[in-house]
């Protein structure tokens, strides 16, 4: 039977984006239908990623130009600047982004279908666009690459003009005096120290005790010893009662009750962003007697090649569950499409590197100390204190330490863990040196470039030697190897 398409591909994020040129590369006819009929690139375009990184970096550049230079009148950052010129900041970055998708496509012959689409079998899709017209496109392949939503809270109603999730709050007018923060995520964690930057002074109510469990036990202690310098409050095992707004005080009102208390407590605040989870845009996606298996919460349940429990529909990115972010749906996206053109393509060889976009960043990658010491292996620990590092002296961001975690019988890099100043990228050159099974003298021994902030490695490695050397021949052997 002859189809429209090699492969129909529904969404146009990260993961549908990549499936989509990775199919053309293999010379294949691909058709993406997105359902917004004014963007391409999902949530990682317009409401998650770059949106929110674009509004953390001129954040912390207004943060570092009052850090440094002041204010002669002590006048706040929201004094002096306006919400409408960092959304100006952040929409040129978007449209640019949004033309460069484009250009993209179109350059590699990626046909587009603006609209809903539907699977109404295992090969057709309907395309239902604005008007309500209807479009039947057949293909060999599907892949589902729908994304996610913010999940609807029970208890809170985002009403997006006092009560904002995240992605209304992208479309807020003013910088708030108080936001509160009801989460405990990263995205929970980016937004307090976004708007701290810009002077916000923020209440984060955690529903856990122990935030960002996953982070190295240092680098947490390191994060909280920096919001509270920056007046950050932070109330755990908070549950929510209600949040109202009071009209007589001309504020919102959120109540809360601290774990086993009875005491109602209220926060006055200007604005409430509520980060809760988030739930798979899988609801309607396909006509009845089509059995694409999902699981409880909604996910689509795939094999290790993204295949779904029907043989040509794929899925990849946010619809598939955790890790969800762009950078695996970028990864998940093109290994789809290897796996249903059958081409070979091998798979990451080491662990995910983490990235929290806070002011600072924080990164991380393999195990922490503490996963290693419970799983029995004797490790140990590298540190550079930024401080030390004269690239973070020269940019006066000298708040933060990298960690480096190695197996003590070979010392052999099994884990890093950063905080500070461009943790995200800095964490890849641990990433690589991990992917290929090197050991501390990588670092000690080879060139890197100076003053820059990978120096933090050289010093953190050599904090390993200086002390491993003192202690004895058995160590100064391994090294000699
Ligand atoms: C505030 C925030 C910050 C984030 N920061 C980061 C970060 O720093 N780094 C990182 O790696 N990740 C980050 N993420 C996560 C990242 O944005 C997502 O994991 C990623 O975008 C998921 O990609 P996707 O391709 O699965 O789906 P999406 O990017 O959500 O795209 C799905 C697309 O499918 C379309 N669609 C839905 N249903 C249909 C249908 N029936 N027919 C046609 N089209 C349809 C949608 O309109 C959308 O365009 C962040 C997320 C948020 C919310």
């Amino acid at each position: 039977m002859a189809f429209d398409y090699d492969v129909i591909i529904l969404g146009s994020g990260p993961a549908g984006f990549s499936c989509a040129m990775q199919s053309t590369k293999f010379d294949k006819k691909v058709l993406i239908v997105e359902e917004n009929d004014s963007h391409l690139g999902g949530t990682w375009l317009n409401k998650g990623t770059v949106p929110s990184k674009a509004l953390k970096e001129a954040a912390a550049l207004i943060q570092k130009f009052h850090s440094q230079f002041g204010d002669e009148k002590g006048r706040k950052p929201f004094e002096k600047f306006r919400m409408e010129d960092l959304l100006q900041y952040k929409r040129t970055i978007l449209d640019s982004k949004n033309k460069k998708v484009k250009t993209d496509l179109i350059k590699n012959e990626v046909e587009t279908a603006r609209g809903r689409g539907v699977l109404l079998d295992k090969n057709t899709v309907e395309v239902t666009n604005q008007l309500g017209t209807s479009t039947k496109y057949t293909a060999k392949n599907i892949l589902i690459s729908t994304g996610s939503s913010p999940k609807p809270s029970k208890q809170i109603d985002v009403g997006h003009s006092h009560i904002l999730d995240y992605d209304s709050i992208l479309d807020l007018t003013h910088i708030p005096r108080r936001l509160t923060i009801i989460g405990s995520g990263i995205i929970a964690f980016e937004y307090a120290t976004i708007f701290s930057a810009l002077g916000t002074r923020i209440t984060l109510l955690s529903d856990t005790d122990d935030l960002l469990p996953f982070l190295d036990k240092e680098i947490k202690e390191i994060l909280l010893k920096i919001l509270k310098k920056k007046n950050i409050q932070i109330i755990k095992e908070a549950e929510i009662d209600g949040v109202g707004k009071n009209d007589l005080r001309t504020c919102m009102e959120v109540g809360f009750r601290v774990k086993n208390s009875d005491r109602l407590q209220i926060i006055e605040t200007d604005q409430v962003l509520h980060i809760g989870g988030k739930s798979p845009n899988t609801k309607k996606l396909w006509k009845k007697g089509l059995s694409v298996k999902i699981d409880s919460a909604g996910y689509i349940k795939i094999d290790e090649n993204y295949k779904t429990s029907v043989p040509n529909i794929y899925a990849a990115g946010d619809v598939v569950g955790e890790p969800s972010s762009a950078a695996v749906s970028f990864v998940q996206g093109r290994l789809a499409a290897c796996s249903m053109f059958d081409m070979t393509s091998d798979k990451p060889t080491v662990d995910i590197p983490y990235g929290i976009y806070s002011i600072p960043e924080i990164a991380g990658i393999g195990l922490t100390e503490l996963k290693a010491q419970e799983m029995g292996i004797d490790v140990t620990i590298g540190r550079a204190f930024y401080e030390n590092v004269t690239q973070a002296d020269i940019k006066h961001e000298t708040d933060g330490l990298l960690k480096l975690v190695f197996r003590t019988d070979n010392l052999q890099l099994l884990g890093v863990h950063i905080i500070g100043y461009h943790a995200t990228d800095l964490i890849h050159l641990g990433q690589s040196a991990m992917a290929n099974g090197n050991t501390i003298k990588y670092f000690i021994e080879n060139v890197l470039n100076y003053p820059t902030y990978s120096e933090a490695y050289r010093i953190a490695a050599f904090n390993v030697f200086n002390r491993v050397y003192k202690a004895g021949v058995k160590y100064k052997k391994i090294l000699e190897k």
